[in-house]
C-alpha cells in the first residue's frame, strides 16, 4: 500500500487530515516518510542545504561555538548537539575546524537528535572517528554545558495552517475531492493560541503555526541557562509570516505538496518570533541573515585560502559556493540565524544582541 493510500484510506474512515498531521505522516512515517527512507540530500538528492555547498559552513559554526566554550571557561565536559544532523556534514566540518582548538574535541560529547534511521546510518559513517550517539527526544539532552547546531531543522517540524474568519481561524486540511487529495477548510473556531496574531492580520490571511518549535527551544534554552553554552540556529522564514509557506520540492524543483505524498522535501518558513520567545531564560542575539554572519566570521578569507588549492572546475565550483552561502540575491539573505547564550555571557562571534 502506498502511503497516498494509506492516507486516503485515513482520510475515508476519520474525515480530513490536519496539516501537520499530513506533513508528519509524509516526512516521518516509519517505513514510507521522506526522511525514513533515503537520504535526500546533496546535488543527487532532491535539495541541497548549506554543509552541503561548502565545508566553510560548517568550519565557521565549529570555530564559532569553540570561541563560545573559551568564552565560558572551556567546561571539561559538554555536549556538543546537532538538531536534524542529515548527513552529519556540518558536524564532520565543524568538528575538523574546532580540533584546531586545544581540549575542545577531547571535553566533547557530540550527541544527535534524528528521527531518521536511514540518516542516522550515514551520520554513524560520517562521524564515526568521533564516537556521536543519538537521542529521540530534546528531553534526553544530558544535564550538562550544551553548545548545539540546528540547520534547517525546525522547517521541517509539522505546522497547522489557519486562515482568518472575523477574530475566528478556519483550519486548512488535506481531505478528499473528486477520488484525490486536495486542501479544504475546516469550520471557523477560536483559537486562543492565535490571539496575538489579530493585531497583524485581516479577513481572509492565512498565517502557520509550528506547535513543535518552540518547546524544542526553551528545552535546549534551560540547559543552555542552567549549565553554560551557546546555541545557533539557522533557518529561512520571517518575523510573523503571513502566507502560505509550504513548499514541496523533489529533484531540485518545486512540486506539489500532495501529488505523492512521501516522495517530496515538505517544509516550511520558521516564525523567528515564535523561536525567539522561547529563548526566555538566554540572551537571544538578534536574528541575523546568514550572508552576513558569514562574512564577519571571515568568510571571504577562508575562501581565498581555500582557492590557493583548486583550480580549474573545483576553483569555479569553490567560488559558486562561497557566493551561494552569503550574496542577498542567493541563500544570504533569505536565510537568518540567531545565538543564544546563558545571560550574562559574552555573545557568540559574528552576532550581536
Ligand atoms: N541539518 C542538515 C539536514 C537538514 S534536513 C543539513 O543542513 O544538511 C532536516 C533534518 O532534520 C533531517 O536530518 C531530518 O531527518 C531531521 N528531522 C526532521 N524532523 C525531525 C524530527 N521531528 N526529529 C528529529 N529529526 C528530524
Amino acid at each position: 500500500m502506498s502511503l497516498r493510500d494509506i492516507i486516503i484510506a485515513q482520510i475515508s474512515t476519520q474525515g480530513p487530515m490536519r496539516m501537520d498531521d499530513y506533513m508528519s505522516m509524509c516526512l516521518l512515517h516509519p517505513t514510507q516518510g521522506y526522511y525514513t527512507t533515503r537520504p535526500p540530500f546533496g546535488t543527487q538528492g532532491d535539495f541541497i542545504t548549506a554543509p552541503e555547498i561548502s565545508q566553510m559552513f560548517g568550519e565557521l559554526i565549529g570555530l564559532s561555538l569553540a570561541q563560545a566554550w573559551l568564552d565560558q571557561g572551556a567546561p571539561a565536559s559538554f555536549t556538543l548537539a546537532e538538531l536534524g544532523p542529515g548527513r552529519g556534514t556540518l558536524m564532520a566540518d565543524a568538528l575538523r575546524a574546532a580540533s584546531r582548538v586545544k581540549g575542545f574535541i577531547d571535553a566533547a560529547q557530540i550527541t544527535l537528535l534524528e528521527a531518521s534511521p536511514a540518516l542516522r546510518q550515514v551520520q554513524a559513517e560520517t562521524l564515526n572517528t568521533y564516537t556521536p550517539h543519538w537521542i529521540d527526544s530534546i528531553d534526553a539532552l544530558p544535564e550538562q554545558p550544551t553548545y548545539l547546531i540546528a540547520n534547517e531543522f525546525f522547517d521541517a517540524l509539522p505546522i497547522r495552517q489557519f486562515v482568518r474568519d472575523d477574530t475566528r481561524w478556519r483550519e486548512r486540511q488535506v481531505g478528499m475531492q473528486d477520488g484525490t487529495l486536495a486542501f479544504g477548510l475546516g469550520p471557523a473556531q477560536p483559537q486562543p493560541a492565535l490571539a496575538h496574531r489579530i493585531e497583524d492580520t485581516k479577513d481572509g490571511d492565512l498565517i502557520e503555526d509550528c506547535a513543535a518549535a518552540a518547546p524544542i527551544l526553551s528545552t535546549v534554552s534551560t540547559r543552555i541557562a542552567t549549565h553554560g553554552g551557546a546555541a545557533l540556529v539557522f533557518d529561512y522564514g520571517d518575523w510573523r509570516s503571513v502566507g502560505d509557506t509550504l513548499q514541496a520540492v523533489h529533484d531540485h524543483a518545486p512540486t506539489d505538496p500532495l501529488i505523492e505524498p512521501g516522495h517530496a522535501d515538505l517544509t516550511a518558513h520558521v516564525d523567528f518570533e515564535a523561536l525567539l520567545n522561547a529563548t526566555v531564560p538566554c540572551t537571544p542575539s538578534r536574528v541575523t541573515p546568514q550572508g552576513i554572519f558569514l562574512e564577519r566570521l571571515g568568510i571571504t578569507q577562508r575562501a581565498q585560502t581555500l582557492a590557493k588549492t583548486l583550480s580549474g572546475a573545483a576553483l569555479e565550483s569553490h567560488i559558486a559556493a562561497h557566493r551561494r552561502l552569503t550574496h542577498p540575491q542567493e541563500m544570504g539573505n533569505l536565510f537568518k540565524t540567531f545565538g543564544i547564550v546563558p545571560k550574562g555571557a559574552a555573545m557568540l562571534p559574528g552576532l550581536e544582541t
